[in-house]
C-alpha cells in the first residue's frame, strides 16, 4: 500500500509543482488564483486537475476550447509520482520519507524552472538548503548536522571556485567588475586566505572585505587575477604549515562556500539592479543548488556534480547545443547520488581493487 500511496501523492504534488514552475519565475502567487487554461483562460475544474488521467482522457486538449495542452504537465506529474514511488522503496512510512519527498519535489521544480528560464530561483535553492540543514539539525537526517553543514559549504565553495576559474579563462584574465558589497571576489579571497590561515580566519578576512566594501560603497577586494592564480600555490604550502593537503583544501573550500552562500543570501534579499548581461561560465544559481545538495548528500554532492557534468555534456553533444541549463543535470545527479551514491562509490572502489 505504501508505494502506491507514495505514487498517488507524487502525482498530486507534481500537479502542484506545475503551478510552481509556471508561476514562481513570474513572481505570481502560487496559491491564488486557481489554475486556468493557458489558451482560453477558462478556470479548470476539479476533474481537469486529476493528474495524468485527465490529460489522457481529454487526449491532450482543453475541455473548454479544444486547444492543445503541453505534454509537459502530465510529464512533470508522472516524473514526480515515479520519484516518490522510488523513495517509498527506500524509506518506510514516516517523517524521513516525507523529507525525502520534499527533497525530490524541490529538485523537480528547480530542474523545470531552469529549463524554462535559465534561472534557479533563490526561494527554491535556499529553501532546499535550509530544509536539509534543519532536518539534519533536528533529526540527524539525512546526515548528522556537522556533515550537512560541511557538505553544503564544501560543495558551494568547490563549484564557486570552478566558476571563478572558468570565468577567468573565458575572459582571458580580464578582471571582472567586482560586485559591491559582496560577490565572487570575496569567495576567491576566502579560498586563498582559508588555504593560508584556516577556514575561520579566511572567512573573517573575506567578511571584512565585504563590510569595508559596504561601508565605502566601493569594492575593497583583491583582484581575481591575483587570488585565483595564487590559490593552488597556497594549497601546496600546506606541508610547511603543518597541515596535510586535503585538510588545507577542505578549510579553503569551507571558507569559500561560507562566502558564496552568505553572499548569495544577501543578494536574495537585495535583488541586483538591471545590468547588461556579462558572459559567465556558470551562474551562482548552480553554486547555490550544489550547496543545497551538499546539505542533503554531504560529500556525495561531488558525485552529483560529476554525474551532472557527465549527463549535461552527453546531452549537449547529442543535441548539439552550446547553451544548456545546468540545473536539470545537477538535480538528476543529486537524485541518483542520494539513492545510489553509496552503491556507486562502493562499485567504484571495487573496480579500483580496494
Ligand atoms: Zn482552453
Amino acid at each position: 500500500m505504501w508505494p502506491l500511496f507514495a505514487l498517488v501523492l507524487g502525482l498530486v504534488v507534481g500537479s502542484f509543482l506545475n503551478v510552481v514552475i509556471h508561476r514562481l519565475p513570474k513572481g505570481e502567487s502560487i496559491a491564488y488564483p486557481p489554475s486556468r487554461c493557458p489558451a482560453c483562460g477558462h478556470r479548470l475544474g476539479a476533474l481537469d486537475l486529476v493528474p495524468v488521467l485527465s490529460y489522457l482522457l481529454l487526449r491532450g486538449r482543453c475541455r473548454y476550447c479544444g486547444g492543445p495542452i503541453s505534454p509537459r504537465y502530465p510529464l512533470v506529474e508522472a516524473l514526480t509520482g515515479g520519484l516518490f514511488l522510488l523513495a517509498a522503496l527506500f524509506f518506510p512510512p514516516g517523517v524521513e520519507a516525507f523529507l525525502v519527498f520534499l527533497f525530490l519535489a524541490f529538485l523537480v521544480a528547480l530542474a523545470f524552472v531552469d529549463l524554462d528560464t535559465f534561472e534557479l530561483p533563490d526561494p527554491l535553492t535556499y529553501g532546499l538548503l535550509f530544509l536539509g540543514l534543519l532536518a539534519s539539525w533536528a533529526l540527524a537526517f539525512p546526515l548528522p548536522f556537522r556533515e550537512s553543514l560541511d557538505g553544503a559549504l564544501l560543495a558551494a565553495g568547490g563549484l564557486g571556485l570552478v566558476a571563478g576559474y572558468g570565468n577567468l579563462f573565458l575572459r582571458r584574465f580580464r578582471e571582472p567588475k567586482p560586485e559591491v558589497p559582496v560577490g565572487p571576489h570575496q569567495v576567491h579571497m576566502a579560498a586563498l586566505f582559508g588555504a593560508l590561515l584556516g577556514p575561520g580566519v579566511g572567512m573573517a578576512l573575506a567578511f571584512l572585505s565585504w563590510a569595508l566594501s559596504g561601508r565605502t560603497g566601493r569594492p575593497v577586494v583583491l583582484p581575481d587575477r591575483l587570488t585565483l592564480p595564487l590559490w593552488p600555490f597556497a594549497l601546496l604550502l600546506a606541508p610547511t604549515l603543518g597541515l596535510d593537503l586535503l585538510e588545507n583544501l577542505k578549510g579553503s573550500l569551507l571558507a569559500a562556500g561560507g562566502l558564496a552562500l552568505a553572499g548569495g543570501l544577501y543578494w536574495a534579499f537585495r535583488p541586483l539592479p538591471e545590468e547588461e548581461e556579462e558572459p559567465v561560465a556558470m551562474g551562482y544559481g548552480d553554486v547555490k543548488l550544489l550547496g543545497a545538495l551538499g546539505a542533503w548528500l554531504g560529500p556525495y554532492a561531488f558525485l552529483a556534480l560529476f554525474l551532472g557534468v557527465f549527463a549535461g555534456a552527453l546531452v549537449g553533444l547529442l543535441l548539439r547545443q552550446r547553451k544548456l541549463p545546468f540545473g536539470p543535470y545537477l538535480a538528476l545527479g543529486g537524485v541518483v547520488a542520494f539513492f545510489f551514491g553509496e552503491a556507486i562509490f562502493g562499485a567504484y572502489l571495487r573496480l579500483l581493487g580496494f
